[in-house]
């Protein structure tokens, strides 16, 4: 999150470029530049400020020749390429390698400069893969219905929420997620 050469990169400036819809990465500007997604995720009062394009599309900002790239962080998550006269820079924001069932998958290109978001980038942080995460919160799921006993996650971002929303839907329509799905229908009726 910086200004290179009067352009905010997830940052107020005159112009600037917003990554993606997460609160953390909102910017002012007179000119806002991000995908359709992240304006529509974003500010709906301040919608006229924002310009939108489509990914691997070429724009100026400026006179510097730009493209939006999948960054795969989220719905309409996006990194900058722009090509300045002495070097070319490629901005991330947040970035996943793997395929969200949410998200565009990301893609990158090269560039003389990088600059990466890296909120978890020390090696102590290890996370599942998605795979092995939605096979937890299944076993999860599971272990609490036999238990009777309902627990509430609190602490879920508005991002991971909504990849749980859409990783329910798929409970429902995956024959393998019906039988838990079915059973907490059952348990869901009995509260009411
Ligand atoms: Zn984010």
């Amino acid at each position: 999150m910086m200004i290179i050469k009067g352009i905010g990169l997830d940052s107020s400036s005159k112009i600037a470029f917003q990554s993606h819809a997460h609160s953390d990465h909102f910017v002012s500007a007179d000119i806002i530049i991000s995908t359709r997604p992240t304006k529509f995720l974003s500010h709906f009062k301040k919608a006229g400020f924002y310009k939108t394009y489509s990914f691997e599309r070429s724009f100026y900002i400026g006179e510097y020749k730009a493209k939006l790239y999948p960054a795969g962080h989220m719905l309409g998550s996006a990194q900058l390429y722009i090509k300045f006269d002495e070097f070319s820079l490629l901005y991330t924001g947040d970035v996943k390698w793997f395929k969200l069932r949410t998200a565009e998958k990301s893609k990158f290109r090269k560039a003389d400069v990088l600059i990466i978001e890296a909120t978890y980038g020390l090696p102590m942080y290890n996370f599942p893969t998605p795979k092995e995460a939605e096979k937890k919160l299944i076993a999860f799921v599971e272990e609490v219905l036999d238990r009777k006993k309902f627990q509430l996650y609190t602490q879920i971002k508005w991002g991971r929420l909504k990849n749980y929303l859409k990783f329910w839907i798929f409970m429902v329509i995956l024959p393998e997620f019906q039988t838990a799905y079915g059973k907490l229908l059952k348990c869901m009726k009995n509260l009411v």
